[in-house]
C-alpha cells in the first residue's frame, strides 16, 4: 500500500518520533507549521473519520490530551489547535491523523492548509522533539 505514513510506521521513511505506544504514533510534521506542530496516528492504516472504529478511535483520543500537555508544558504556546482533515478540500495523505498544533502570538498562520515553515534544519527538528519528549516525562 503507497501510504506515506505506513512506511513511516515500518521505518521506511524517517521521522521525529515524539510518542508511541502499541497502538499510536506520534510525530513532528515536516512542515512545523508553528513549532512543535505534531501529528498522531493510529499504527492501523485507516483511511479517514469515516473508517474509523471505536477502539481506533479511542487510542488517538486518548493519546490526544497526553501530547497536548506535553506541548504546552515544551513551548508555553499561547493556545493549541487541534485539527482534523478528512476528504476535501484538505486532506492530503490518506491515513487518518489528527494535528496538534501550538498557537503563538503573532504566529500568522491560517487555517487554511497552505502554512508552510520549511527553513528547519534536522537540529531545529531535533531540538523540538526533544523538548516534547522531555515534557512528556514530567509527571505533574
Ligand atoms: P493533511 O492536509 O492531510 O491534514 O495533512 C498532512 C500533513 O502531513 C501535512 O501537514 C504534511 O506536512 C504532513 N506530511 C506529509 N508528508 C510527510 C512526511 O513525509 N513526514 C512528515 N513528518 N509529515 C508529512
Ligand atoms: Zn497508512
Amino acid at each position: 500500500m503507497d501510504c506515506i505514513f505506513c512506511k513511516i510506521l515500518k521505518g521506511e521513511i524517517p521521522a521525529h518520533t515524539v510518542y508511541e505506544d502499541e497502538h499510536v504514533y506520534a510525530f513532528l510534521d515536516i512542515s512545523q507549521w508553528t513549532r512543535g506542530h505534531t501529528l498522531i496516528i493510529p499504527k492501523k492504516h485507516v483511511r479517514n473519520v469515516y473508517e474509523l472504529n471505536d477502539e481506533t478511535a479511542t487510542v488517538v483520543a486518548k493519546a490526544i490530551p497526553k501530547v497536548a500537555r506535553a506541548l504546552k508544558e515544551a513551548f508555553d504556546p499561547i493556545g493549541l489547535n487541534i485539527i482534523n482533515n478528512n476528504d476535501k478540500p484538505h486532506q492530503t495523505v490518506y491515513h487518518f491523523h489528527v494535528h496538534l498544533l501550538p498557537r503563538y502570538e503573532d504566529d500568522g498562520v491560517v487555517l487554511n492548509g497552505t502554512n508552510q515553515q520549511d527553513n528547519l534544519s534536522d537540529k531545529d527538528y531535533r531540538q523540538i522533539k526533544e523538548s516534547i519528549i522531555d515534557a512528556l516525562g514530567k509527571k505533574k
